[in-house]
């Protein structure tokens, strides 16, 4: 069957379901394609930070994720072993699904979502056309690419692919329980690793919905044995690797199945095509430890959606060269740069295991206590002053009165 809309968005995970919310709001004709739905459950980002937080509610998108997602309130901080602060923070653990689930909820029912899987794509100055495996052909004036790290499709397109760093990093997922039962005394942790031989970013635990969910940043080849230790016996291989970690939240254990994923981080080459734009992971990835991929993802779409989509179609054609101002956008570029800046400076810090890099270590966690120590200071002193202002206002009417 023949079917035509203005766009056609080829992938519904975070970049083309968010895509499709903001362009069906717009009044575009659009139709999203995906092989999932409901989404398939995938090991991604599992944390909001309060960026990604304003990105959504920019987006107009938090309303839909924030009441799916669990609001951590606190914040521990931990280097070498030791806590060094506990700060307020406005966090929220979800599981990539139910984010995209609940973003999906959100797509104005005017855009047709076609279940199915991509399997050609025909692009030309004006009309392009993607055929489904099931023989169902769609032409529209602009293909959105959303279709993550699938990169036959790609291929297929003569779209390349270049390999920043291979393996950069390793994220692994697990529920941790207190041995002991009852609750941690935390919403949240950031555990960094204890020293840099231990080739760990850092450890954080935090609320989502009923579990306290760990995603552990480490830096380790795919065949390195604690990676087949942590899958086999998780406890004792995380308590060999952070030794001091339950002195610090009690005895734990872990509980159901231990995800380990590897990331590579890539761009996409020769991206400049008539009628084709990538978004997200599609045109370049990010690493999980540097937790920058939902800020690319969003601002991608953000970009897309708010700026470049409108312009593009009040004039006629979707040449390349027409389509190449998304790639030059410089909130774009400076997002992009700032993701693969940050994936590459947390490695370094965390792997730094002379002399200056211990000391910094150090310095880091110094700096912590220092600034746990003014905050609590500051606020004290908020405190103090709110008091007095509150004494000499009851003072005030009755001096008046004599
Ligand atoms: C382990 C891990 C942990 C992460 N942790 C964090 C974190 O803590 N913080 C953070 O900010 N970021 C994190 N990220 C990054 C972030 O989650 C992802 O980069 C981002 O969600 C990618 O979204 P996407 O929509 O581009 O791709 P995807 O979510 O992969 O979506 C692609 C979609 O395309 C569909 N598709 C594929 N092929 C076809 C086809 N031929 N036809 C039709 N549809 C197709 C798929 O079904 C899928 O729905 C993490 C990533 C990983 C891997």
């Amino acid at each position: 069957m023949a079917r035509s809309a203005d766009i056609v968005i080829v992938g519904g995970g975070l970049a083309g379901a968010s895509a499709a919310v903001m362009l069906g709001r717009a009044d575009h004709d659009v139709v999203l394609i995906d092989p999932y739905d409901p989404p398939r459950p995938d090991f991604r980002c599992e944390k909001l930070d309060p960026s990604q937080v304003r990105l959504l509610r920019r987006m107009g998108l938090a309303g839909l994720v924030l009441p799916a997602a669990t609001h951590n309130r606190e914040l521990w901080v931990a280097r070498l072993g030791r806590l060094a602060d506990k700060l307020p923070v406005d966090q929220y653990g979800i599981l990539y699904q139910t984010m995209v689930c609940a973003v999906r909820r959100g797509i104005p029912p005017q855009v047709r979502f076609l279940r199915g899987t991509v399997s050609g794509i025909t692009l030309s100055e004006n009309e392009q056309s993607v055929a489904l495996a099931n023989g169902e052909v769609v032409s529209a004036r602009l293909v959105v690419l959303a279709n993550g790290l699938n990169r036959a499709l790609r291929g297929s397109l003569g779209i390349g692919c270049e390999t920043i760093s291979q393996n950069h990093s390793v994220t692994i997922g697990f529920d941790v329980i207190p041995a002991a039962g009852g609750r941690f005394a935390f919403d949240s942790l950031t555990y960094y690793g204890e020293h840099p031989r231990d080739r760990v970013a850092y450890l954080t635990l935090f609320r989502l919905g009923a579990v306290m969910r760990a995603n552990l940043m480490t830096y380790r080849e795919v065949d390195d044995a604690w990676l087949k230790a942590i899958r086999e016996e998780p406890e004792v291989a995380l308590m060999a690797l952070m030794p001091k970690l339950a002195g610090l939240i009690g005895r734990f254990a872990i509980q159901g199945a231990v995800r380990v994923r590897p990331a590579d981080l890539y761009v996409a080459t020769n991206v400049e095509h008539p009628g084709l734009v990538l978004v997200g992971d599609a045109f370049a990835t990010s690493c999980p430890a540097a937790g920058t991929g939902t800020n690319k993802v969003l601002s991608d779409v953000e970009r897309l959606c708010s700026v470049h989509v409108p312009r593009w179609l009040s004039t006629p054609g979707m040449s390349a060269s027409k389509l190449a101002s998304f790639y030059a956008d410089p909130e774009k570029r400076a997002t992009d740069l700032h993701s693969s800046r940050e994936a590459f400076a947390l490695k370094a810090r965390s792997l730094a295991n002379g002399p200056f890099g211990l000391a910094a270590g150090h310095l880091r966690y110094l700096g912590r206590l220092a600034k746990g120590v003014a905050r609590r200071g500051s606020a004290r002193l908020h405190a103090l002053s709110q008091q007095a202002s509150r004494l000499s206002w009851r003072r005030g009417p009755a001096r008046v009165q004599r």
